[in-house]
Formats: structure tokens, C-alpha cells, sequence
């Protein structure tokens, strides 16, 4: 199996990347679903080539958060900026938006009916306007760098969950986007695969990626990520290095939540 990348499993502990400006800032956000406020008065600020993991209960905020980050969900008041830049409402620059923050969800979201190498080179072509050898080169790169790129003439449902992540994720990294978000993007899978998925996370982490990852492997945490935000209840009650985090978290709701998932 090509299956390799370029980060040797736990040979690494902790962040080692430099941490610049700001790159995604939210301040003061709400959102509600009708009578339920789903993000209470936010503020996070990721800085370029940040890791920051998110973790709370299910229901808490967390992939409404990263939602609306990539604008797939709107915001009541506050406001948000990418790369100082306040997010588009729609159109051109709502799409150069989505390119600029990729996103990779838990159920990785392929086109079911293209192959691997398709999934990699649509978005380049349609919304990049990259000349399609051009795009097929940087796919089959991409492909190379997340070990799956035997399986580029395959559709998506003959490769298994792990494979089928990584695709997504080189299709992500082929916008060339300045950041990263992940939504569990580990939840959906079968234990043996969490790894190989995981793994090609921590080498964009080293590699400088910006990130915001949702997620409760406390394993990437630590390898990963320079912070760990704790959100209950669309609140960021507590934000820590990982290790202080984990082993000293200061709140009440922080050190209920630990107890159940430790
Ligand atoms: P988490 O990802 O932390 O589990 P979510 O952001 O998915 O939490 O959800 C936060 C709250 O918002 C939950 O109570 C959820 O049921 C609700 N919610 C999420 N999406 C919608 C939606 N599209 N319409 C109505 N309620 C929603
Ligand atoms: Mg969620």
C-alpha cells in the first residue's frame, strides 16, 4: 500500500510551527436557530499557522461555529473577518471565501458519481479557473502527499472511510486555501483508519497550516495543536495549551466533560 505520509507517527510531541497575525477573527458573535441561541457572544481569534482544536458536548456550538467561519450559516450579530476582511454576503468573493477556508466534515462530503482525481480537480477548474493538466499535476501531488494516490481513477464508495477522508482533504488543500477547518472529521470512522487520517492532519499542522479542528482525540491535541477552546452550551467557556487543558482544566463544566470522555 502506498499509504505513507510525511509524518512519522509520535515521533514529535507538541506544536512546532511559528504562530503569526490573526488570520480568522470572531468578535462578539450570536447566532440562534429560532428561539435556540446556538453562539453566545464568541470571540476567537486564530492566528496564522495556528492549530486550535474545539471540544464540547455534542449540541454545543461546535459545527455551527465552523459553519459559519466558511459562511454556510450566517450570524445574528458580531462580526467576522478573514484575513481583515469582513466575510461576503454572496457571489465572487463569497467564493474565493470558501477557496481561501476549506472545509473537511465528518461524513467528507465526495462527489459520489466523479473519481478521486475528479473530486481533486473540480473545484481547481470551476472556481480557480486552472487549466485542467495543470489542475490533474497538482491533484495527483496532493493525492501522493495524503497516500492514496493509487486510487485516483476509483470512485469514491470503492475506497474505505480513511481513504475516502484523505481525498477530501487533498481536495481541500488543492483551493490552496489559507485555513483549514475540520469537523470530526474522524467521528464517522472505523478505529483502525483514525490514525492514517490523523496522521496527515499532525503534517499539515508541522507543515504550518492554519487550522480549526473539531475533534475529541485528545491524541492530535497534543501533538498538534497550540490550543484547545472548550465550548458548552454556545459559550467558549475555557480555552488552554493542551496539556493544562487536559490534565488542569479550570472550570466546573470543563472538568464534567473531561470525566465523561477520559
Ligand atoms: P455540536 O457540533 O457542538 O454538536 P451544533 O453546532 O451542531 O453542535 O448544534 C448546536 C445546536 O444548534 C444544537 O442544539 C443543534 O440541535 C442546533 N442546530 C444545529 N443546526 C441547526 C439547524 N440547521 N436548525 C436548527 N437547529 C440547529
Ligand atoms: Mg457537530
Amino acid at each position: 500500500m502506498a499509504d505513507s505520509i510525511t509524518t512519522e507517527p509520535g515521533t514529535v510531541d507538541g506544536p512546532t510551527g511559528a504562530i503569526g497575525e490573526p488570520l480568522i477573527v470572531l468578535d462578539h458573535v450570536d447566532k440562534h436557530f429560532g428561539a435556540l441561541h446556538v453562539l453566545k457572544d464568541v470571540n476567537l481569534t486564530v492566528h496564522r499557522g495556528e492549530v486550535v482544536v474545539v471540544i464540547g458536548p455534542s449540541g454545543s456550538g461546535k459545527s455551527t461555529l465552523c459553519r459559519t467561519i466558511n459562511r454556510l450559516e450566517t450570524i445574528d450579530s458580531g462580526t467576522i473577518t478573514v484575513d481583515g476582511r469582513p466575510l461576503p454576503a454572496e457571489g465572487r468573493e463569497l467564493a474565493r471565501l470558501r477557496a481561501d477556508v476549506g472545509m473537511v466534515f465528518q461524513s467528507f462530503n465526495l462527489f459520489a458519481h466523479k473519481t478521486v482525481l475528479e473530486n481533486v480537480t473540480l473545484g481547481q477548474v470551476k472556481a480557480k479557473k486552472v487549466r485542467p493538466a495543470e489542475a490533474r499535476d497538482t491533484a495527483m501531488e496532493l493525492l501522493e502527499r495524503v497516500g492514496v494516490a493509487n486510487q485516483a481513477s476509483k470512485l469514491p464508495a470503492q475506497l474505505s472511510g480513511g481513504q475516502q477522508q484523505r481525498v477530501a482533504i487533498a481536495r481541500a488543500l488543492a483551493m490552496k486555501p489559507k485555513a483549514l477547518l475540520f469537523d470530526e472529521p474522524t467521528s464517522a470512522l472505523d478505529p483502525e483508519m483514525i490514525n492514517e487520517v490523523l496522521d496527515v492532519m499532525v503534517g499539515l499542522a508541522r507543515d504550518g497550516m492554519t487550522m480549526v479542528v473539531v475533534t475529541h482525540e485528545m491524541g492530535f491535541a497534543r501533538r498538534a495543536a497550540h490550543r484547545v477552546v472548550f465550548m458548552d452550551a454556545g459559550q467558549v467557556v475555557e480555552e488552554a495549551e493542551p496539556e493544562t487543558f487536559f490534565t488542569a482544566p479550570r472550570s466546573d463544566r470543563a472538568k464534567d466533560f473531561l470525566s465523561k470522555i477520559l
